[in-house]
């Protein structure tokens, strides 16, 4: 008689990891035989006992690596996949089955630039649609909100009018997906952009995102962030990032996400014989400015930028001693500006002085600076070897897999040999033991055994 199938799948059953590993699995002889805590003690020196966050148990990290080892798993991304669903490796490791195994807290992203396979000089001009930033719409409604509350009118939007924001860009007649790159001390030209995630532990890759060579860093970032930490299930603590990352729109979206960011300083551009922003003081309880002179420039407007504008009084400025430091503007007005957002850019300015965003930069030059150094120097990253943007994704993404395997290897390779000598170690003090001492210990007891008879 056939019985139609039960789905089992989703039922609750009462068992515990011991019940379902077999008994003669040779995890469980490992377990038996193998005494690991002496990894803890040789690591110990390795790390702060007051401060910093938890770590991962070393004992179980290295076991994790012999797991691999053991079972043939080649890569560390397939052996985290592997421990996820195998009873018997979480239960060598003392995972519980609804453990989480990766930690990921810090990721440093960085973008470079692959020169395209085309000619800089052939190229057409092409009238092209203004994409408008995903972030706009949040921003336009925290400026209608600004305006509102300091009693001015809406403004009128392009998007009122039927033609969209239009602007001029060079395109390749070669590779027309390549972008026309221009940018302070690079290279100018046709080029694509790699923008690489990687992990602040051993700088493994674990994102890799192309985009034309004309796309600013800070546009795919906050996606590409909330794509790696949903794809790999990640509790992100912090993120490191140079200065082309310090928009409004980055820093506000990392500290909307909760994460402790940390980025580069760009010095702002300056004319000399002027006045620094930094030399008008900015009041928030009276939300006004004040400029070297002592006079207030109190709130004018918000612009359709994001910007709210604090204007001086023209009829002070007029009379001003230091104005020729200050303002050329005909009407003798000076107009300071400061962006909506302004207070998130402070806050991520502020981390970076701290100590613990001191020592999280200071990794960036050796995670995704040094990976992507690797990746020119060995992997043919200075050149887009195709045309077309999906060929140069998929050449970025073989390029990352092939660091991730070569790096993964080598760690593996040097922790197991560490280990291996220790075992050695261990194997050889008992071989003495059994060479020199236990005959003596034995000699010595059927001395005094001889002498109790007699
Ligand atoms: S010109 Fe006006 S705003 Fe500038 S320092 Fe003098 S008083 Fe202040």
């Amino acid at each position: 008689m056939l019985k139609p199938a039960y789905p089992a799948q989703t039922e609750l059953e009462m068992v515990t990891l011991e019940q379902l590993v077999p008994k003669d699995h040779l995890l469980r002889l490992l377990d038996q035989h193998i005494r690991f805590d002496f990894i803890r003690e040789a690591t110990q020196h390795l790390y702060c006992e007051n401060n910093g966050r938890p770590a991962i148990d070393p004992v179980v990290l290295f076991k994790m690596l012999f797991i691999g080892y053991l079972f043939g798993i080649r890569s560390e991304r397939r052996l985290v996949k592997e421990i996820e669903v195998n009873v018997a490796y979480r239960w060598f490791l003392g995972f519980r089955l609804t453990d989480k195994l990766i930690g990921g807290r810090v990721l440093y992203t960085d973008s470079t630039h692959l020169k395209a396979n085309a000619n800089k000089r052939h190229f057409e001009a092409h009238q092209v649609e203004q994409t408008p930033a995903a972030y706009l719409a949040e921003l336009d409604a925290a400026i209608e909100t600004d305006r509102a509350a300091a009693g001015k009118k809406p403004l009128k939007r392009d998007d009122d009018d039927s033609t969209p924001p239009m602007k001029e860009v060079k395109v390749s007649t070669v590779d027309p997906d390549a972008g026309f790159m221009a940018r302070d001390n690079k290279p100018t030209g046709f080029f694509y952009l790699d923008h690489r995630t990687v992990d602040g532990v051993h700088a493994l890759i674990v994102d890799t995102h192309v985009t034309p060579g004309n796309v600013h860093d800070s546009q795919p970032y906050l996606a590409r962030l909330d794509r790696v930490m949903e794809r790999f299930d990640l509790a992100v603590g912090a993120v490191g990032l140079d200065a082309g990352y310090f928009t409004p729109q980055v820093c506000k979206g990392i500290l909307d996400r909760e994460l402790f960011g940390v980025m580069g300083y760009k010095r702002p551009t300056h004319r000399d014989g002027y006045f620094y922003k930094r030399d008008y003081l900015y009041d928030a309880v009276q939300d006004c400015y004040r400029c070297p002179a002592g006079e207030v420039l109190p709130y004018r407007t918000t612009n359709r930028l994001g910007y709210r504008e604090y204007a001086s009084n023209p009829a002070r400025c007029a009379d001003c001693g230091v104005r020729g430091q200050c303002t050329q503007s005909r009407n003798h007005q000076k107009l300071v500006t400061r962006h909506l957002w302004e207070g998130f850019k402070e806050a991520i300015n502020a981390n970076r002085l701290s100590d613990l965003g001191k020592r999280l930069y200071a990794r960036r030059k050796e995670t995704v600076e040094r990976s992507f150094a690797d990746a020119k120097e060995l992997h043919g990253h200075r050149y887009a070897r195709f045309r077309g943007l999906a060929k140069v994704q998929a050449q970025c993404l073989l390029s990352a897999a092939c660091q991730n395997m070569k790096k993964m290897a080598l760690l593996l390779a040097r922790k197991a040999a560490a280990l291996l000598a220790k075992i050695l170690g261990q194997a050889l003090f008992a071989a003495d033991f059994a060479r020199y001492y236990l005959p003596m210990a034995l000699h010595h007891e059927n001395s005094r055994i001889r002498l109790v008879s007699a």
